[in-house]
Order: C-alpha cells, then structure tokens, then sequence
C-alpha cells in the first residue's frame, strides 16, 4: 500500500503515523521527492482502515498494490476454477445451464418440468422452496416440502438441484441439495457467507441489486476465506433508472469478472428482464461473451405460476433457445 501525503506534511504528524504503522507490524519506507513525500508500506496491509488513513491531515490519498480478495483474484490463481457434480463441470469450458421453476409448486409440476428441461438439454434443476417476496401476501415457497419434491425430482431425472438458502437455520434440511444459492438479498449477509465456507459444497453467489464488482467479489471471498473454494458467482441484473425491464442485465461484468477472477461466472437473464420474451436473446449475449452457465426459469403453465410467471419460458420456448446456445457456442468457441 502507498500512502500519497500532502505537501510538507508536520514533523510531528509524520513520526505519529509512521510509528502507528509500524506497531501494527508493516514495515514503513519513505520515498518521494521534495515535493511530494510517499509510504511505502509492506506486510500485511488487509487489515488497515483505508477510509480512516484517508481521512488523515497529512494524507492526501491511499493507494491499494494488494488485491482486497486474495483468494478470489485471478493474479494467485490464474487457471479457471472448474465445480464438478458428478459428470457436470462447471467452469473453465462448455456452459452449463440450469433450468426450472421460480418456485417449487407441486410434486407433478416440478417433476415434469424437470423431465422436458433435462430433455432439452439442461443440466442442473433450479427451484425454490423459500422464496423471497417483495409482497407478505405474495406465495413464497412450500418450504421443507418443496425440497422434499426438489429431491425427488432429483431422483426421478438425476439432475443436481439448485435453490435457495433464506436464512441459515434452514441449513440442516439443504442435505440433498447439490449447489445451494445465495439470492441477491442475502449476498451481504455475512454471517451467511461465513457459515457457507465451513461447507464442501458449491454455493450459486447472486449479484446483490446494487453491488458494484468489488463488493460482490468481497462477499466471495467470504466464503472462500473459510476454506470451501466452490464458489459460482451469478449476474442477475442490476438496479439502474431505466424500469422498462424488471432490472438492467450487466454483461460487461461478466468479461470484467472474468478478468479478476478465477472463479465460474453464469448468468440469470430471467430476473435481469423479468420479460419472458427477452430471456433468450439475453441468454444468447450472455452465451456469447463467455457465461459459464445459464439460470433459466421454466414454467409448464407460466399464466397460473405462484412466481415469476411473467419471465419463465414454457418448456417448448427453452427447447427452441437450447439448440440456439448451442449454435452460438460453437461460433464463440470456434
Ligand atoms: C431466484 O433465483 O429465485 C431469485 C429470487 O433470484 P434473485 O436472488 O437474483 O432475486
Ligand atoms: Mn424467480
């Protein structure tokens, strides 16, 4: 880290700072010119309160050489981090693509829309059994059931399950669940991520509404600081000023990310429209700048959905859209 301080900063101020710093063990390398004094800092800078160096009289800024999230930066890791649930690879090549219902209805409904999704082609079952709703009065999931039906879709089709963790006293019931996910909600729940690292199993991250990158990469690092290393971060629309789309679907951040981190990257261009007819061209962009998976919602009766029945697919449309990704990932990949 390098402190840039103002012009002929006070004697006294300098010692203090210089002497606070060493206490905390970094080692203090003064550098510059006569017109500008810098402090090189080195050891182990994690710790220190960037705002409150800022915030300093003799400081006029702080830059940052370390990464803020070691572990999931691309520099300590370069090769892609690959998730493997049994033959489905998640990473590092051929997108994966969950599909199913916003939320888990009924034992017919979410087993037969598991049998035509894994049909076309998906490979991983999405579903939620504890929904977050705007609305208290709106459905929000069958709860302990609904993973009960997720499971034996599971079994009936072989497809690993997908949903999502709303709170961590759940936890004990998400046994059979393959990749659990953290909903845009709950990503700077930290007490969360936290309890999420002491797991082995992959955990779908979701882009919170108003997460800049580094915030979302931060949350990862939760994660990965506890020593569970399989974790899968999802662009699902952000909140802008336009609202002619249920969110604005940032794609740009899925080759930024790509850039910084190591770690797989999928795309959720259902919440990011929340128009059912403007999911698969958005499915085909985010196929086109290098997803590593998509999270698609499917509905077999999309007028009558408990949830989310305005952006899910009917099986017929996914079927149509999954021989288009397949297209567009041959032309990408060629
Ligand atoms: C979902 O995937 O069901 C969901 C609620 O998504 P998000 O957390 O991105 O809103
Ligand atoms: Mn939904």
């Amino acid at each position: 880290m390098i402190l840039i301080l103002k012009p002929n900063p006070d004697p006294q101020a300098l010692k203090a700072l210089t002497q606070h710093l060493t206490d905390l063990g970094l080692t203090v390398q003064p550098s510059g010119d006569r017109d500008r004094t810098l402090l090189v800092l080195s050891g182990d800078c994690a710790r220190l309160d960037i705002d409150r160096l800022r915030c300093l009289d003799l400081v006029e800024d702080v830059k940052r050489v370390q990464s803020p999230f070691p572990l999931a930066d691309r520099r300590s890791h370069p090769e892609d981090t690959v998730i493997s649930l049994g033959s489905v690879r998640i990473g590092g090549g051929e997108p994966q693509i969950i599909a199913g219902p916003c939320a888990v209805e009924s034992e017919e409904q979410i087993c037969e829309i598991a049998r035509s999704v894994k049909a076309a082609g998906a490979t991983l079952l999405r579903g939620g059994a504890f929904k977050p709703r705007t609305s208290p009065y709106s459905f929000s999931g069958l709860g302990p059931e609904g993973l009960r039906l997720l499971a034996e879709a599971k079994r009936q089709t072989g497809l690993p399950i997908v949903t999502e963790l709303m709170d961590l006293s759940q936890l004990p019931l998400f046994e059979e669940v393959d990749v659990i996910q953290v909903g845009a909600r709950n990503m700077r729940n930290y007490v969360m991520l936290k309890a999420l690292g002491a797991l082995r199993k992959p955990i779908l991250l979701k882009r919170d509404l108003s997460a800049t990158l580094e915030e979302l990469l931060l949350s990862a690092e939760h994660i990965l600081a506890g020593g569970n290393s399989q974790v899968i971060l999802c662009e699902r629309g952000i909140r802008t000023f336009d609202d002619y789309t249920r969110n604005t679907l940032d794609l740009a951040a899925v080759s930024m990310l790509r850039e910084l981190t190591h770690l797989p990257i999928i795309v959720d261009p259902s919440h990011a429209t929340g128009i059912a007819r403007l999911v698969p061209p958005m499915a085909l962009a985010a196929t086109a700048c290098g997803a590593d998976g998509l999270i698609i919602e499917v509905h077999n009766d999309p007028m009558n959905a408990l949830c989310d029945g305005a952006q899910s697919l009917t099986p017929e449309q996914f079927g149509t859209l999954m021989k288009k990704i397949r297209a567009i990932r041959e032309v990408v990949t060629a």
